[in-house]
């Protein structure tokens, strides 16, 4: 076959697929006038970093009889950039490649004789800054809930133990807390406000949170005598209320308004340091859970502690999946007298693949993080009750 014969070929092959594109160029030459085809641009890829080169391609087809040239311009978000010139025998093809970089972000449209693409420029993200290290205690305080972040600038604790025993100021003077910024008692009852007191009377603390409920039990009565006694700022926090501790950022998600039901009431929080959250919510049970996701809250956090120490009554499916957390907690006593954590939860997160743990089974619990990275360790080497993760065992 003759190289002319080939060159008909092609151009019959290719000229009804170009007829939406192809527009007759005139040639700037003085050579006899042939008209140009171009088809194909390429824009590849679409998406680069500053400085990074993306790559404009295009098919340009001589579809005269005579040998031809024509200037190609590139032209990006409307100025020219680059010129190219292509001779090409009456008949033939060829590839005109553009290489194009960008140093500064946003899009950027393309357009070469007619045809129109566009790409990005987009900064990489940056990896996150590691903090100095911040460890959460979800200390093993029986059937009852006590958990510590002790951070460089903060400590805030989350419930003080259960009424009948006197542990907590213990546990905290054994991580070395030495005063308390922030002291929450998620809601009225014995298991979460019992050593009030004997936390207010060890440390300073700076503020005092609680849902607002009142109880008539003695526990409550000194629980208030104590907070009254202290120096403490007191504070009813409601749910949209933003907060920073140094660099904790506590955002609370309820209660909106009381009404009566203590559980209802539960002060609960999702507390982030650097790039780790973590999510709690007292006794909080699953319509209260429901109003937190129908409130529009963001709840995604790396950790849960489970709601009302693992009971059935909370952790619902709905709350789980907007949490969406990679590692779930709960305090609860060791065969104590309620069964938690229930069942019906531990098997929910262990068909979501979240490991768990409990204080009941694993003691004292510490997550350690630098705000980006975060570990666990466990009192007890045990494994957790569902997922894969293995803890490391605290020494
Ligand atoms: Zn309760
Ligand atoms: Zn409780």
């Amino acid at each position: 076959m003759s190289k002319k014969g080939l060159a008909g070929i092609l151009l019959t092959l290719v000229v009804g697929a170009i007829v939406a594109v192809a527009i007759a160029l005139p040639s700037p030459t003085t050579q006899a006038p042939a008209s140009f085809g171009v088809f194909n641009l390429g824009v590849s890829p679409n998406e680069v970093e500053p400085g990074e080169t993306v790559t404009v391609t295009v098919e340009v087809l001589n579809l005269g009889e005579e040998e031809g040239t024509h200037v190609l311009e590139l032209v990006i978000d409307g100025v020219v950039e680059q010129t190219q010139s292509m001779t090409l025998d009456g008949g033939d093809s060829a590839s005109a490649v553009f290489e194009v970089q960008k140093e500064i972000e946003g899009s950027y449209s393309v357009e070469l004789a007619g045809l129109t693409g566009a790409f990005e420029v987009v900064q990489p993200e940056q990896p996150p800054d590691a903090l100095e290290e911040t460890r959460v205690y979800f200390f093993d305080v029986g059937q009852a809930d006590a958990t510590l972040f002790l951070g460089p600038e903060f400590t805030v604790l989350i419930d003080a133990g259960d009424y009948r025993r006197n542990d907590v100021v213990p546990h905290l003077m054994s991580v070395g807390v030495t005063e308390i910024d922030l002291l929450i008692g998620t809601h009225p009852h014995a298991d979460h406000i019992g050593q009030f007191p004997q936390v207010l009377d060890s440390f300073t603390v700076g503020e005092v949170w609680m849902s607002g409920d009142l109880h008539t039990t003695r526990t409550f009565e000194r629980a208030l005598d104590a907070i009254l006694a202290s120096d403490a700022v007191y504070h009813e926090p409601r749910a949209g209320q933003v907060f920073e501790f140094g660099t904790l950022l506590i955002k609370v998600l309820n209660p909106y308004e009381l009404t009566g039901d203590f559980h209802e009431g539960s002060v609960s929080v999702h507390i982030t340091y650097g790039e780790v959250s973590f999510v709690f919510t007292g006794d909080a049970e699953t319509h209260t859970e429901q109003a937190m996701i129908d409130r529009g809250h963001d709840l995604e956090a790396q950790v849960l502690h489970l709601g009302h120490h693992g009971s059935r009554t909370s952790s619902g499916s709905a709350f789980l999946d907007a949490v969406s957390p990679d590692i779930a907690i709960y305090s609860a006593g060791k065969e104590n007298p309620y069964g938690h954590p229930h069942d019906e939860v531990v098997q929910r997160l262990a068909a979501m693949g979240i490991p768990l743990y409990g204080t009941d089974i694993h003691g004292t619990v510490v997550m350690v993080t630098d705000g980006v990275t975060y570990s666990v360790e466990t009192e007890y080497a045990v494994p957790p009750l569902t997922g894969t993760t293995v803890a490391e065992n605290m020494s």
